[in-house]
């Protein structure tokens, strides 16, 4: 039989009643010949109870206890939502990611996919049941630990076993029908697209569109996994949702694709440190082996061989970072004279791929935030985005006022 994959997220199983009528669109998608795997998240603000559980009992906690307590509000709902199906007459049985095996890397919390061995599963689809509703979000280290895949982590997990199962669609169904031109709960403005590139959906979600975890897009481009996003509170319609694509089956783009934006981001200054080669190796290796994920940098100019050195992070890795940069600096590996942080500041960033043949888009950009009087602090740009930080209390209006610029509430 064909097979599907369907995701649920958190609001879409927030209650009893709608892991009831999530069952019943896995029930129809059985009744119309398919072996479903069926991806579920945690209940609704679960998983942000159990992270601030961890963080309460150990601020600077060990990653892999964090993933043994923040997995398992997933657990709960593959359980019920089993039991649901089997309430329903429909043969359905709910898989652990150890139980799959779901193997991914040991970086705990941010743990990547490696494999997915599909025997198990395919042997009871073998033996008559018709649903394996999966834990998302988790998996197992080679050292038997288990592992999560950072937050957001269960569109991953969809994408993946779409893979490993050649599935024919992977469906994953949220609180919004579709991807938007931006975050429609920061602009009424924003527009339903119908299909929208690879490219640009990688682009967005990596810079803060959350409707897809970054590398669950990666993984539908590398193993072609036709990838729908749509709402599971509408009526069904074969037609709905957003269709992630390739470049060449999109008919019409426009060169700006979407608004997207982090609100929680940090700034965060080293002053005054010595500009020496192998300084930028010195403070950026402690970082990363902290687990801090740094995004934009900017390097002053230096002065009698001294600079200032700026990075983004996210908010809740200020204390980690600034760890680190202590603990280098008393171990000798640097020298600076202080370290300011400045944690109200968000990254706004437009996305499209007409950028590439398109000039004076960043020009528009900052034209558009200058009239709007906000200030630009750093900027980065790629190929097909152009990113800044400002100052979080101007973060909705800088996406509206982009959003108008660009004219992307017109189709
Ligand atoms: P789920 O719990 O189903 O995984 P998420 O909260 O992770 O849902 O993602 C859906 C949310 O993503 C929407 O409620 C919306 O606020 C947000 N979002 C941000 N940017 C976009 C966008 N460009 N298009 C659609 N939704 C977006
Ligand atoms: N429950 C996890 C989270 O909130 C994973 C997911 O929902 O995708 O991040
Ligand atoms: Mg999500």
């Amino acid at each position: 039989m064909p097979i599907l994959v369907m995701k649920f997220g958190g609001t879409s199983v927030a209650t009893l009643d709608r892991i009831h009528r999530a069952s019943k669109r896995v029930a129809r998608e059985v009744a119309n010949g398919y072996d479903v795997i069926v991806i579920v998240s945690a209940m609704s603000g679960r998983t942000n109870e159990l992270v601030g559980w961890v963080e309460e009992t150990s601020p600077l906690f060990d990653a892999r206890e964090y993933d043994a307590v923040v997995s398992s509000g997933e657990n709960v709902t593959a359980g019920l939502m089993a039991l649901r199906l089997q309430e329903m007459d429909v043969p359905a049985r709910s898989w652990q990611g150890w139980q799959v095996p779901v193997k991914t890397s040991g970086v705990h919390s941010a743990a990547r996919i490696q494999d997915i061995p599909n025997d198990n599963i395919m042997a009871k689809f073998g033996e008559g049941m018709r649903v394996a509703v999966v834990a998302g979000f988790q998996g197992i280290a080679d050292d038997g630990r288990i592992t999560t895949l950072g937050r957001g982590g269960s569109d991953t997990t969809a994408v993946a076993f779409a893979a490993a199962f050649g599935a024919e669609r992977c469906d994953i169904y949220t609180d919004v029908d579709g991807v938007y031109t931006t975050d429609p709960r920061i602009s009424d403005k924003a527009r339903k697209l119908d299909r929208i590139a690879f490219e640009e959906m990688l682009e967005l979600a990596s810079l803060g569109a959350k409707v897809l975890q970054t590398r669950s897009v990666e993984l539908a481009m590398r193993y072609k996994v036709k990838l729908r996003v749509l709402s599971s509170f509408e009526e069904y319609d074969p037609e709905a949702g957003t269709l992630v694509c390739d470049e060449e089956d999109i008919v019409e783009s426009k060169v700006v694709a979407g608004v997207a934006y982090q609100r929680d981001e940090a700034k965060m200054t080293l002053i005054s440190v010595a500009d020496r080669p192998g300084i930028a190796s010195a403070i950026f290796t402690p970082l990363a082996e902290a687990g801090v994920n740094v995004d934009m940098i900017v390097q002053n100019i230096s002065e009698e061989g001294r600079t200032d050195m700026t990075f983004s992070c996210p908010v809740d890795q200020v204390a980690r970072a600034e760890k680190a940069m202590t603990d280098a600096k008393a171990r000798g590996d640097i020298n600076f004279h202080d370290i300011v942080a400045d944690k109200d500041v968000a990254k706004v960033s437009v996305v499209g791929i007409g950028m590439r043949s398109h000039t004076g888009i960043a020009a528009k950009m900052f034209d558009v935030l200058s009239k709007e009087g906000i200030n630009i602090k750093v900027i980065t740009t790629s190929e097909i985005k152009i990113s800044v930080l400002i100052d979080r209390k101007y973060m909705e209006l800088a996406v509206q006022a982009l959003h108008d610029a660009f004219e992307l509430e017109k189709a």
